[in-house]
């Protein structure tokens, strides 16, 4: 296996994972942001890390509105994305020192999306011999602990992208 990078493998763990109603629209609802791995919110976007990691550090960015077109997003919306996705990279950069950095938005079932109906992105930092996290996450699906300290240590790094 030399891609990490698989969509449709991501659709898979997604649909292993159902949760009643949008697990985006959810979290902002929620009262813990700890609990519920938010790191940051914008004024028209989150970033949380994923419950079900492809690797350390992997989090998903997505518009707190509930929208399924990247066309459905105003301006601001789009630009608010996009900024938190640049200062996200930046974040991940400074604090985990990855080799390198997978970006991935699928939109589409066909396409891989796991929550089809509400946009957002893939963030996925990479080390060098990293390819075999995957099949070791997709087994164990839950790693709360590890997740918890991931949070403890990025949450502060991501104070000033919520300011
Ligand atoms: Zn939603």
């Amino acid at each position: 296996m030399k891609q990490l990078w698989a969509p449709w493998r991501m659709a898979y763990v997604d649909q292993n994972s159902k949760e009643a109603g949008c697990i985006f629209c959810n979290k902002l609802q929620g009262n813990d942001p700890r609990d519920a791995l938010v790191l940051a919110t914008t004024p028209h976007s989150m970033a949380m890390l994923n419950k079900y990691p492809y690797n350390n550090g992997h989090l998903l960015l997505a518009p707190k509105r509930h929208e399924k077109n990247l066309s459905g997003l105003s301006a601001d919306e789009f630009n608010d994305l996009n900024d938190a996705l640049r200062r996200s990279v930046h974040i991940l950069r400074q604090v985990l020192n990855p080799g390198g950095i997978n970006l991935g938005m699928n939109l589409g079932k066909c396409a891989g999306a796991g929550i089809e109906d509400h946009l957002h992105w893939h963030v996925v930092p990479r080390w060098e011999g990293d390819t075999n996290f995957m099949p070791v996450v997709t087994e164990t699906r839950v790693m709360p602990q590890h997740l918890l300290d991931s949070y403890d240590r990025l949450q502060p790094h991501f104070r000033y992208l919520s300011i």
